[in-house]
């Protein structure tokens, strides 16, 4: 059912929350956008410039993987400034309240935790854009150390001192194969919940989008929080188009 306003998208919402014995959120690009960082699908998005490098080419050429530092340096003052907004705030005092078991998310702008999270609560799909690592050896790199030697070489990128392999930011790009603890916790996680919150996805990258579906299947109830219609809409118990910041400001209280 779709919200006739905010007021009734929030009335909804406090009243699933109350009900629930054990909710999961479930987060995307969109809970990010007030904080500065642009999400991929909204019209003028990321996505309609830049397609990401998928893996593969990434690995094919020194060039891809250059170009990749580039576009992540050019990205990196946004993703600094950011800081969390009312809707990460908003999760992280569900999860306090006892509210939330866990949340889900797509994002790697590490707007989670920087907003109290525990880590033990938060299951990150696509990895983190905050640090590095060798795709060889899993050695951890900070973005600075990869900065200092990208620019002292003239824009190319650098391999691991320890193994020569290719030094990536650690997030999932596609092609990648998705991270399997997160994969395992997150599927016990819906299936252990009785809500289930998307909030600012549009639902079409896969894996990740087949879990607001799993939740409903077992039967939780289904929120769709987000702009733009998603593929889940028609089996979700509660959908609000409305900003994702209005909606969730009243459970910062
Ligand atoms: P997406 O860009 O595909 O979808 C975001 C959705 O959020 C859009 O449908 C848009 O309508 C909605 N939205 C944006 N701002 C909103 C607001 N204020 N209120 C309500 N709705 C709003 O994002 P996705 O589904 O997360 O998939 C994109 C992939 O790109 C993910 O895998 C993610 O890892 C990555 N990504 C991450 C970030 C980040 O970490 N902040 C940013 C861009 C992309
Ligand atoms: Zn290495």
């Amino acid at each position: 059912m779709i919200a006739a306003d905010r007021k009734h998208a929030v009335d909804r919402m406090v009243e699933l929350i109350s009900q629930s014995r054990r909710a999961v959120a479930f987060t995307g690009a969109g809970i990010s956008t007030e904080c500065g960082i642009p999400d991929f699908r909204s019209p003028g998005g990321l996505w309609t410039k830049t397609f990401p490098i998928p893996l593969g080419e990434f690995l094919a050429s020194r060039e891809m993987r250059n170009e990749a530092w580039r576009r992540k340096f050019a990205m990196e003052p946004a993703f600094r400034a950011a800081r969390p907004g009312r809707g990460h705030r908003a999760l992280a005092r569900l999860i306090q309240r006892g509210k939330l078991s866990a949340i889900i998310t797509q994002n790697i702008d590490n707007l989670h935790q920087e907003s109290g999270v525990p880590q033990e609560k938060l299951i990150e799909l696509h990895g983190n854009g905050s640090y590095a690592t060798c795709l060889d050896c899993a050695a951890r790199y900070e973005l600075d150390w990869v900065r200092e030697r990208f620019e002292a070489a003239g824009g190319v990128a650098p391999d691991c001192p320890k193994c020569q392999g290719p030094v990536k930011a650690a997030t999932i790009s596609f092609g990648q194969a998705m991270p399997e603890e997160a994969m395992r916790r997150a599927e016990a996680e819906t299936r252990a919940a009785d809500l289930f919150l998307s909030i600012g996805s549009s639902l079409v990258v896969w894996p990740a989008a087949g879990f607001p579906a799993m939740a409903k299947q077992n039967g939780a109830r289904l929120v769709v929080l987000n702009r733009e219609p998603t593929d889940f809409d028609g089996m979700a118990d509660l959908v609000s188009r409305d900003d994702i910041g209005d909606v969730l400001e009243p459970f910062l209280a």
